[in-house]
């Protein structure tokens, strides 16, 4: 079988991963990888190509893969988040249903374990956002890639798919999918049983994903919801005096609030920063998407910002109350409420000359911005928009092109930041790899998730699968016990994993 994934996201390297790892378990005698237990195994050649096995070719448009994680690796890397799953779930929003399933088989805590299998320790930062120790996404890419490229997957760079080449027959009825990419060394048609998808969003095109992808879809008739930006920045209409003072200055630790679609008000606290055109930051990310939904149905939207969190209303107005004497309006708002700097520019910007103080308390407490427009896509961090969950089954498989496959951000969700893009997006590449194997007749090899509060890896040893490594759950100290899995010698027999807990039980 040949599978081709195209993208080499996170979502795309997983998805091919997932194939690697599990493809081996039709076989007897075949050692398996387990990605969330980091088993180290033998290489099998048949995996690369042989009759009967699977060929995983992974094809990008880029000079290599990952630039966008890379990326994402500047800010730190926020990986996934370490909230109860209750809250997790509830960040993808209307596409919460949809994302669930793929949360439950490869979750924060098993993100986290992969990441260790590759020798990334990774740890919880005082927001609960989950970071790798280094901060960096290159040490993990480089022993992910390397890893990849060990257990056989493909890698064709420089390879920018246009679409299918139907001269032949229609892609949905055809016997196999027939693939058009244009190379530097000239155009090509690669043919594959299976595809994957994994083309990212639309953001940010200059590292690979441009949302081209979108009308070689529609033209086979795939639902695509039109491709909006997300955990953006948004245009206000500042003064001059007011832009060439303060762009590019941070807001710190405000509370802003706007209102949901169902017109509920939410309020975030946090940071952002006042840009040449408005305003951006984690705290604007993650209010954009009922900001942006309201400019597109009403023209404008309304941000309200508390530029003194922590002190009410009542207690605000008595500040500013308060005589000033010889005082300025400026060093007394500074002296008796802390407003200053880029605060007070934007209550006169504003409110205007105003000196009454009820008029100024209730602004402190309450800053009515207009926003006028989301930025562009290509500058968001992430997508919204994409590939329907309705013009896809339970495996990711597009219901029209059967065989072909979609993961990643191209699909039809959003979260704001905090490391649940990066999670959906990993879990839908494992979801689509499985869903290869599973059309395939392959039963997904050994189950990682059938040990959730344990873990372990293993070592290679003189060709033997053999040792364990223990290791506390760090986050759960009530479960201590060890995870062993022994694998029968890569020469034959069945794979066999076996599990642990303080309890003694075997599991
Ligand atoms: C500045 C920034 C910081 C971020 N930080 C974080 C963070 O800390 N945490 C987090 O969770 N998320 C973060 N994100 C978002 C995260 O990086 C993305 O959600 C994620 O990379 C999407 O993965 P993907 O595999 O779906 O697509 P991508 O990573 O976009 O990969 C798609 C791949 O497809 C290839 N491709 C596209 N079209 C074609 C074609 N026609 N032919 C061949 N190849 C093609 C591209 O070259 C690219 O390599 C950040 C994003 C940005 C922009």
């Amino acid at each position: 079988m040949r599978v081709a994934i195209i993208g080499g996201g996170p979502a795309g390297l997983m998805a091919a991963e997932t194939l690697a790892t599990h493809s081996h378990s039709r076989e007897s005698g075949n050692p398996v990888r387990s990605p969330s237990c980091n088993q180290m195994v033998d290489l099998d050649s048949r995996l690369r190509g042989n009759d009967g096995e699977i060929r995983i070719d992974l094809y990008d448009a880029m000079p290599s893969v990952g630039r966008k994680f890379l990326l994402a690796g500047k800010g730190g890397l926020n990986l996934t988040h370490s909230e109860e799953r209750e809250a997790f779930l509830s960040r993808y929003g209307s596409r919460r249903a949809n994302i669930e399933p793929l949360l439950d088989a490869f979750g924060a805590d098993d993100l986290r374990t992969w990441a260790e299998g590759l020798g990334i320790e990774t740890f919880v930062g005082s927001s609960g956002r989950v970071f790798p120790r280094e901060m960096k996404a290159a040490p993990l890419l480089r022993a992910w890639l390397h890893r990849l490229r060990e257990a056989g997957v493909n890698f064709h760079m420089r390879h920018r798919w246009l679409g299918w080449d139907v001269t032949q027959e229609p892609v949905a009825q055809a016997s196999s999918l027939r693939l058009f990419f244009t190379t530097p060394a000239g155009d090509k048609t690669i043919e594959a049983d299976a595809v994957i998808l994994a083309l990212g969003g639309g953001s940010w095109a200059k590292l690979g994903s441009n949302g081209a992808w979108v009308p070689l879809l529609q033209q086979h008739g795939i639902d695509i919801a039109p491709l909006k930006p997300a955990n953006c920045g948004f245009d206000i209409a500042w003064s001059e005096h007011f832009r060439s003072r303060f762009a590019g200055q941070p807001l710190k630790t405000v509370v802003a609030s706007c209102l949901d679609a169902e017109g509920n008000e939410i309020h975030r606290q946090g940071e952002c920063v006042i840009t040449e055109t408005g305003i951006e930051g984690s705290l604007i990310y993650a209010l954009a998407a009922p900001l942006r939904d309201r400019i597109e149905a009403e023209g404008s939207a309304r941000l309200q910002l508390d530029l003194a969190p922590g002190k009410s209303l009542e207690r605000v107005t008595a500040e500013v109350a308060h005589p000033r004497g010889s005082r300025s309006l400026s060093s007394h708002l500074q002296s008796r409420v802390g407003i200053t700097g880029v605060k007070a520019g934007l209550l006169r910007e504003v409110l205007g000359p105003e000196t009454d103080p009820a008029k100024l308390a209730t602004a402190i407490k309450a800053l009515p911005l207009q926003l006028i427009a989301p930025r562009p896509l290509d500058e968001a961090i992430s997508t919204a928009g994409g590939v329907r969950f309705e013009a896809l089954d339970e495996h990711l498989m597009l219901r029209d092109l059967p065989g072909v496959y979609c993961a990643g951000e191209m699909l039809d969700w959003e979260a704001p930041t905090g490391g649940y893009l990066l999670t959906a997006c990993f879990a839908s590449g494992r979801a689509a790899g499985l869903g290869v194997l599973s059309s395939a007749g392959i039963s997904p090899a050994l189950q990682p998730q059938h040990f959730p509060r344990v873990r372990g890896g293993l070592t290679r040893h003189g060709g033997h699968v053999q040792a364990a490594q223990f290791r506390q759950r760090r986050r759960d100290p009530r479960h201590l016990g060890g995870f062993v899995a022994a694998l029968a010698h890569p020469g034959g027999g069945n794979v066999r994993a076996v599990g642990f807990q303080d309890d003694g039980v075997q599991r």
